[in-house]
């Protein structure tokens, strides 16, 4: 009766069910009426699922403006070491912000304002050094005189590249990529 409400238009949960198994790419189950050994069948619904899940997730980050820098340091889908590691919490909410670019530097509070990209200057770098430097992550870490102190305390201690070359790759995703264990 379903199949039959289905089949004049009259969508039910058996049209979604069909919906499901013809995106993932079951169609032949619709055509057949088959589906073989039950829980072979589940099996591999359910790992088709998740990699579709996945592939969707890789894609939806790479697309995405706001994760620049996420989308490099952020490639499995599981919990993050630091969020693990026996550290107060407050840390694991700070990395957690820089991670997601859920902070005040002018790269991001000036995203929300709709100033372009090129004009989210660090205030404070022009003001004492008349430097033009976008406020994002890899100034804030690497080039801000603003946290020179914080920078000479913790950064330079463990990052033994030369200053001159900290490029996107070699900056913040060195950081707070998932298998750095330092
Ligand atoms: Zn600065």
């Amino acid at each position: 009766m379903l199949q039959s409400h289905d089949d004049c238009g009259r969508s039910n949960w058996s049209s979604k069910v069909k919906d499901i198994l013809y995106k993932n790419g079951f169609w032949i189950c619709l055509v057949t009426q088959e589906i073989g050994d039950v829980n072979i069948f589940i099996k591999m619904f359910k790992q088709r699922l998740i990699d579709c899940y996945i592939q969707n997730w890789h894609d939806d980050i790479n697309m995405s403006r706001r994760c620049y820098h996420y989308k490099h340091f952020k490639s499995l889908l599981t919990v993050e070491k630091y969020l693990v590691l026996d550290i107060p919490l407050t840390n694991k909410r700070l990395l957690s912000k820089i991670r997601c670019s859920s902070h005040t530097l002018r790269i991001e509070v000036g995203r929300h304002l709709n100033i372009p990209r090129e004009e989210r200057i660090c205030i404070h770098c022009l003001t004492s050094r008349n430097v033009l430097d976008i406020d994002c992550e890899l100034h804030a870490f690497f080039y801000c005189c603003k946290y020179n102190d914080i920078q000479a305390q913790y950064l330079l201690n463990w990052y033994d590249r030369p200053m001159e070359i900290p490029c996107a790759l070699y900056g913040t995703e060195l950081l707070f990529q998932t298998t750095t264990t330092e």
